[in-house]
């Protein structure tokens, strides 16, 4: 008789809830706990006499209870006295005063009249003498620690005991021997003028600070410690970024080296109403060297607004056409990839149609007709260049040969498009295939340090002068109770033939913001300058044919000034625009205000840009205006826009998804990263072995969410 054995499977482990808090944290693996470092320590390595204790800080005091009673005044409350310590050999005792809002009959009992206790919690000191609000209780006769304790970033459902123990047993099985190379060591010596302390040591100690240790120069993170994790994270960053370039140098491209009269983008030249300036002259032919080459290329243009970065990509898009391969245009809006396809259209079309090659529209909002039509167009290779919104990149959409894919105002694509689009063209490597080569453009300069830290692996083109003949914009700041006088200004203009954006943050009646909405605006506006000069209005509630007609009648004049919510932030080109009125400008971004900024300024007349505000305005607020005001300069700008906010907002603003710095920070460790870059490039190139064993230490499972 066959006997049944019973399951011996193992059992299902259940997580505990503090394990998935942990596991929310981030926090999985050894490594991860090990690089969990405290936000801040506490001092329970000493009792402090009372008498000399700092106010404001946290601090044990022991002593006896001379006082313990209900008190109903100014609110419920149990209010005790403590007779502290006084110093040995001095007679300065003082009286401690511990306030619990909320008790519970246990401290009354803890803290009954005659009792000794210590008490531990933030030190004040008032009009009353010295208090304490809540303080913990301990005993008197608990041992005190050797090292401060750490006090962890943690979240609810997760104890800092717990968290303390977790972080130990990390320590206790990290792997934590040495990734740097001996030569990296060496220089890094040398860099710091003093030793580099190993991960070991520096981690146990960041954990588990002596009580001697100077808190100043932890919380600085100016201290030895730190200087070790820094570097070992800057690598980490720069090696991580040069590997995603490697892979990329390896893939294969096609090469446009067509050249003679058949040449698109000589004849494109010819037919332009201006001459490329020498600063595009230059960034294009950046492009077309990337261009010849078999590898993909990877590179960001950036230039202010109003630099002229189209034609730049026109050019760049001939080069592909020339050579018989398609090129993609992909913008983040519907109204910016339209303005694209009618300028491009005209620009291209007439040299196209000699060959039989047509321009394709791809966006969500087309008709399921008019999208199959295009698909096939793109897909059977008669569509040499298909412009359109994210919907380019969607699955559905197969191109016969592309060759060249152009990203219009990047920095706005999200996370997850940007990883989608990086998928789609990988995939297109596969095999003997061929990768298309990526331009990237934005408006919206990266400041050096993130640049070379963030954006390590893209080549970089700038565009650092506009086209001759503008006058700079003039801005000015002005409060919103002088919206009236602009009346008057928004009149001359019309009257100059010329035509005026008026922005508004927010379309909806939101009564808590008390916002004047784009309609309230645009029925203002109407009714105070008349019926001679029609107000259009625009905002993100239009359909796409609607928002398309008022954009056309504003391209044409037929419009003379245009409401609008910020969705013509982006790209729009309308050079007989001279003035610009934002209102509520406190509540935008630095970046943004330049971008609205910039859809005037355009052509020759001399442009004009009105901030208006509501008081009252926060520090922040006053400085972004201010710095508006006195330059039109989009480096300076983003220059500040990077000192107001830190790199993490600014990152996160432009949802890069790249794994911000925890240990680093680029204002300070501009040489540290320096050396990261040299460092890592030398690893790559000797050591294979020692990069990944750094990467799979500092990234784990996250490379690939950072070569996004
Ligand atoms: P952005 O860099 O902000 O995308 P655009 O490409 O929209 O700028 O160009 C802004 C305006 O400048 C457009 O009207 C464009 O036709 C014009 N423009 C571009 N290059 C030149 C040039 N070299 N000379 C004169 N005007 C130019
Ligand atoms: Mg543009």
């Amino acid at each position: 008789m066959a006997t049944r054995q019973p399951a011996t499977d193992t059992p299902v482990k259940r997580k505990s809830a503090a394990q998935v808090a942990l596991e929310k944290l981030g926090l999985r693996t050894p490594i991860d706990l090990a690089l969990h470092v405290p936000m801040r320590y506490e001092d329970e390595t000493r009792v402090h006499f009372l008498a000399e204790a700092p106010v404001g800080e946290v601090v044990q005091v022991e002593g006896v209870v001379t006082r313990c009673d209900v008190s109903f005044r100014p609110r419920r409350q149990l209010v005790v006295q403590i007779q502290a310590d006084s110093v040995p050999g001095a007679d300065d005792r003082q009286v401690l005063t511990l306030r619990f809002f909320s008790f519970y009959p246990s401290h009354q009992k803890a803290l009954a009249v005659g009792n000794r206790v210590r008490v531990r919690g933030e030190l004040k000191g008032g009009f009353f003498g010295r208090e304490m609000v809540h303080p913990l209780l301990k005993s008197p006769d608990a041992p005190l620690t050797a090292s401060l304790t750490p006090v962890y970033p943690s979240s609810a459902g997760l104890p800092q005991t717990y968290l303390r123990k977790a972080v130990l047993t990390g320590l206790s099985r990290a792997d934590l021997s040495e990734t740097l190379t001996p030569d990296g060591l060496k220089r890094l010596e040398a860099l710091a003028g003093q030793p580099i302390w190993p991960l070991r040591d520096a981690l146990h100690f960041l954990h588990h600070p002596t009580a001697d240790v100077a808190l100043e120069m932890l919380e600085d993170r100016a201290h030895p410690a730190w200087l070790r994790l820094k570097a070992e994270e800057l690598l980490a960053q720069q090696l991580s970024q040069l590997q995603a370039r490697r892979e990329r140098d390896a893939m294969r491209a096609p090469v446009f080296d067509s050249v003679g009269n058949t040449d698109l983008a000589v004849r494109l030249l010819a037919l332009l109403p201006f001459q490329l300036t020498a600063a595009q002259a230059r960034v294009s032919e950046e492009i077309s060297a990337d261009l010849r080459r078999p590898v993909p290329m990877h590179r960001l243009l950036q230039g202010d607004v109003g630099s002229g970065k189209t034609v730049v990509a026109a050019l760049a898009a001939c080069r592909a056409m020339t050579a018989g391969w398609q090129c993609a245009l992909m913008a983040p809006t519907e109204i910016l990839a339209q303005q694209h396809f009618a300028k491009l259209v005209q620009w291209l079309e007439p040299l196209l149609a000699e060959t039989g090659h047509t321009v394709a529209w791809l966006t969500g909002s087309q008709t399921k007709r008019v999208r199959t039509a295009m698909l096939e167009r793109v897909r059977n290779g008669e569509a040499a260049l298909v412009i359109g919104t994210h919907a380019l990149i969607q699955e559905t959409v197969v191109f016969d040969r592309l060759g060249l894919v152009i990203i219009d105002e990047q920095h706005r694509f999200g996370v997850a498009q940007r990883l989608s689009l990086r998928r789609k063209l990988t995939d297109m490597a596969l095999g003997d295939a061929r990768s298309p080569h990526l331009l990237m453009m934005t408006a919206t300069p990266i400041p050096r340090t993130l640049a070379m830290s963030y954006y390590a692996d893209l080549d970089v083109s700038t565009i650092d002068s506009l086209p001759p003949g503008r006058t700079p914009i003039v801005t000015r700041v002005l409060s919103a109770a002088r919206r009236d006088e602009l009346v008057t200004r928004i009149r001359e203009q019309v009257l100059a033939g010329r035509q005026v954006y008026w922005v508004c943050p927010l379309i909806e009646e939101s009564e808590a913001l008390d916002l004047r909405h784009a309609t309230q605006a645009h029925a203002e506006l109407s009714e105070s300058l008349g019926e001679d000069t029609p107000v259009g209005l625009m905002h993100g509630r239009l359909s796409p044919s609607e928002k398309q007609a008022v954009m056309a009648a504003f391209v044409a004049g037929t419009l003379r000034v245009l409401v609008s919510t910020t969705v013509i932030e982006v790209g729009v080109d309308v050079p007989n625009a001279s003035l610009m009125v934002i209102e509520h400008a406190e509540r935008f971004g630095l970046s943004q205000l330049h971008q609205l900024r910039g859809r005037v300024g355009r052509g020759t007349a001399a442009s004009a840009c009105v901030l208006l505000y509501e008081s009252p305005l926060g520090d922040v607020a006053k400085a972004r205006l201010r710095a508006m005001a006195q330059t039109n300069d989009g480096f300076e700008l983003s220059r500040i826009d990077l000192e107001l906010r830190g790199p993490g907002e600014f990152l996160g603003a432009r949802q890069s998804g790249a794994a911000l710095l925890r240990f680093a920070d680029l204002s300070q460790d501009d040489d540290l990263l320096q050396w990261a870059r040299e460092q890592a490039a030398a690893m790559l190139q000797h050591e294979p072995d020692w990069v990944a064993r750094h990467l799979n230490r500092w990234m784990g499972g996250k490379v690939e969410f950072l070569k996004a």
